[in-house]
């Protein structure tokens, strides 16, 4: 009998619960015994292994978090703590292994995959930072979360005549803030991809002041600057009272949204579907309305263009 694995790890975002629960009823529907690891790669070298029925994934596929738990565990760089996880796999027969997160948990994957496991990787992160497929599992939740934020701001904006900085999450990655800086009409965004440009970003803010726009919307991906030196910049330049707002954590909970929970669910029989046939080493993305895999090292050197073409219609909006 086949056994495989899944397990969530890094950052937790909303949907991998229904990753992980289509993981284990796919894989029971084949006939697999499905095992859990708990708490990520540290997990898997500390043996926190147990067996999956269909009633430990009963009633997850709504709940934000992952039931798996996470962890970082930087130690799993070195090829001697990698080995004892793929021990521990071997001691339960396991020969598969999915993993849910993102480019570093995917780095694991690859080299546990060299040393004998069939690893697939899923992509489970809130930032969209994943070039081999169009979403990742827990964007649209927690872009979702961001612009019910904007919603509330630009409430308290425009009854006070304010402008509005808001820092969104997305590491090296700018969608969210994209996404999100257009579904809640924002004036201005600021992302790794555009770069930023002060004199620019205080030009755009002070034309909204003087064709008397009574609130303005800034959105700034995390890490690209100080959001309260900007907004004080702000006030000084254009004459809009100026308030930053760092959204921080309450952008990773949450129940996931519909999509989320499908593209997960999607996303995991895929990955039953490659171990059935003994295939290992590969990376689950969206592309377009199809399912597609691609080898793991090759998703980790991908370019994305998804959302390029999103930029121009911020400007044209204004
Ligand atoms: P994410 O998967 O969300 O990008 P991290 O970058 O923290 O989160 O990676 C998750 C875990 O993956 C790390 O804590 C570490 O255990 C493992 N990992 C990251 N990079 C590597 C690598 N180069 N080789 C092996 N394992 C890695």
């Amino acid at each position: 009998m086949k056994k495989i694995a899944v397990m969530t790890s890094g950052g937790d975002a909303p949907g991998m619960n229904a990753a992980v629960r289509a993981v284990v009823r796919s894989a029971l529907h084949h006939g697999f015994e499905v095992y859990g690891v708990y708490y990520g790669y540290k997990g898997l070298v500390e043996g926190k292994i147990e067996k999956l029925s269909r009633g430990d994934v009963s009633r997850i596929i709504n709940r934000g978090g992952t039931v798996l738990g996470s962890a970082r565990y930087p130690e799993f760089l070195k090829e001697e703590v990698r080995q004892i996880a793929v021990d521990r796999l071997k001691a339960f027969g396991i020969t598969g292994l999915v993993v849910i997160g993102g480019d570093g948990t995917y780095r694991g994957a690859q080299s546990l995959n060299e040393m004998g496991i069939k690893c697939i990787g899923l992509p489970g992160t809130i930032d969209n930072d994943i070039s081999s497929t169009d979403y990742t599992i827990g964007f649209h939740t927690a872009l979702q979360t961001v612009v019910d934020a904007i919603d509330r701001l630009r409430d308290t904006s425009m009854s006070h005549q304010r402008c509005s900085v808001v820092e969104v999450m997305g590491r090296n990655c700018g969608d969210l803030a994209l996404y999100a800086g257009i579904a809640g009409g924002s004036e201005f965004i600021i992302t790794p991809e555009t770069g930023f440009d002060k004199q620019l970003t205080l030009d755009a803010i002070r034309d909204s002041h003087l064709r008397n726009k009574r609130h303005a919307i800034v959105v700034v991906t995390e890490h690209m600057l100080d959001v309260d030196e900007l907004s004080k910049d702000i006030e000084e330049f254009t004459g809009y009272e100026t308030r930053a707002t760092v959204l921080g954590h309450i952008q990773r909970g949450g129940d996931p949204v519909a999509f989320d929970r499908v593209m997960a669910t999607e996303m995991g029989e895929y990955a039953v579907e490659l171990l059935k046939k003994d295939i290992g080493g590969r990376a689950i993305g969206l592309s377009g309305l199809n399912m597609i895999d691609y080898d793991i090292k090759e998703a980790l050197t991908m370019k994305s263009d998804v959302s390029n073409k999103r930029y121009g219609l911020v400007g044209r909006l204004k």
